[in-house]
């Protein structure tokens, strides 16, 4: 079958990796000159299953309202004259319901687990190296009040297979040393040692290198204009270029793919969410941090990336806004620089912003639509590293008329 994937970002790569194997002819149309340049560049590099929680829960309302007015709030909403914004933040609210964020965690969790299982498959097929550590994840907290929570949260995703241990102070020290020098604030910690850390852009350069030796066409460089359909199918897409023609469609355009879908009667719920990252070299330093580390309090998680540190954070709802606010950037800069000085060169640090594709339960979406060859794998926000495998072998299953290892009703479109 000849299938077409919009967009080459870690989503897009990952379902024609699939898609190829599978034994389709397949086409990547992309706009940037390679793939993973926009959001899947620089994100914060863990591959976090067992962090699937969605962003809409309970505490988050109360806590934007802690955050009102603070320019460097974890989370920021510029409200603005759209209704789409609005409706999209109606929605959000209500998934910040207990029982809907309960639900929205399984869904999550369970594609996030499948998509880490498949991880070790890719590496063994294709050789390829993202500095790739798999130390786990230490969530860390200086917060009693919210350890609590974090204990009694890791307790419920024990009892749904999640391994997870709670570590006292100085077992965080025992598990990344490097926190010595930050140890008198700390109270404790919640280590989850089967996720993983990695650089989602060398993942997706090299994968998309290995699917180009394989056959796939990336045609980068092609601006998506519009999808042309025909009754109830795609019948082309076309590009500032030219038209494509297939067989099936994929869309995995990250925040831009609703643009594409409401022309054709298709409700995807997918808001842009600006966050940011720095990338510190540490060459010479024996200082900075190995395992990945989410810290609670300040909203931000560190990999080590080689012989460089990322570390990311903050949420920004400002449309398709995709300037770099220095001050927001410089944030997380002063409180990495804080946690650990002589991690790195810190005046070396490159900033870096990029758009979450975000649905406002947080769950991605996956899965056929209303015509009968266009598929979407899409809307993964903040977990779209830990999701990518899992996303890309569902869809290239589904186009390839075999039943998915997981069931993708709750990852649907049709839920909005
Ligand atoms: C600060 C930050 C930290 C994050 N940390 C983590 C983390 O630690 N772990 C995790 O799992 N996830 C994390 N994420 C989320 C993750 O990075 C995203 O979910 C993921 O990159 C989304 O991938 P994507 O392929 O859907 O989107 P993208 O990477 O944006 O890919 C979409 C592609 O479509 C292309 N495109 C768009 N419009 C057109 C058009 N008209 N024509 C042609 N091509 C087009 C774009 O150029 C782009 O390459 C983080 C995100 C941010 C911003």
């Amino acid at each position: 079958m000849k299938v077409i994937v919009l967009g080459a970002g870690v989503i897009g790569t990952c379902a024609a990796y699939y898609l190829n194997k599978a034994g389709h002819e397949v086409t990547v149309i992309e706009r940037q000159g390679g793939a993973g340049l926009e959001t899947s560049f620089a994100n914060g590099g863990q591959i976090s299953a067992s962090h699937a929680a969605p962003w809409a829960s309970p505490e988050v309302p109360f806590q934007m309202l802690k955050w009102l007015g603070r320019r460097d709030a974890p989370l920021l909403f510029h409200f603005r004259l759209d209704w789409r914004q609005w409706a999209w933040s109606f929605r959000f609210l209500i998934n910040c319901l207990p029982s809907r964020a309960r639900k929205n965690t399984v869904d999550n969790m369970r594609i996030s687990l499948y998509s880490r299982e498949l991880m070790p498959e890719i590496r063994e097929d294709t050789g390829i190296d993202y500095d790739y550590r798999a130390d786990g994840i230490l969530e860390i907290y200086e917060n009693q009040k919210d350890l609590d929570a974090g204990i009694h949260h890791s307790a419920w995703l024990r009892d749904l297979g999640c391994d997870n241990r709670v570590l006292s102070p100085d077992e965080c020290i025992a598990v990344e040393p490097a926190l010595a020098g930050s140890a008198e604030n700390l109270v404790g910690g919640i280590l989850t040692s089967e996720d993983e850390s990695g650089d989602a852009h060398k993942f997706t350069h090299e994968l998309a290198a290995v699917c180009a030796a394989r056959g796939v066409d990336f045609r980068y460089g092609e601006d998506v204009r519009a999808i042309e359909t025909d009754g109830d199918e795609v019948r082309a897409v076309r590009t500032d270029k030219r038209s494509f023609e297939a067989d099936a469609f994929v869309v995995s355009l990250g925040s831009y793919s609703p643009l594409f879908l409401r022309p054709l009667g298709i409700n995807l719920q997918v808001f842009p969410t600006k966050g940011y990252s720095i990338t510190v070299p540490i060459t010479g330093s024996n200082s900075a941090p190995k395992v990945s580390l989410t810290d609670q309090d300040n909203r931000i998680v560190y990999s080590r990336l080689g012989d460089r540190m990322r570390v990311a954070g903050t949420a920004e709802f400002n449309g398709y806004d995709t300037e770099l606010d220095e001050g927001r950037a410089r944030s997380i800069v002063a409180k990495a620089r804080e946690r650990f000085p002589s991690a790195g060169d810190f005046d070396q640090a490159e900033l870096w912003t990029g758009l979450r594709p975000l649905t406002p339960d947080g769950v991605p979406v996956i899965g056929p639509t209303k015509y009968s060859n266009l598929y979407l794998d899409t809307g993964h926000g903040t977990l779209g590293w830990t999701m990518c495998a899992g996303s890309g072998k569902a869809i290239a299953d589904l186009i390839s008329g075999d039943a998915p290892d997981i069931d993708l009703a709750p990852y649907s479109v049709e839920r909005f």
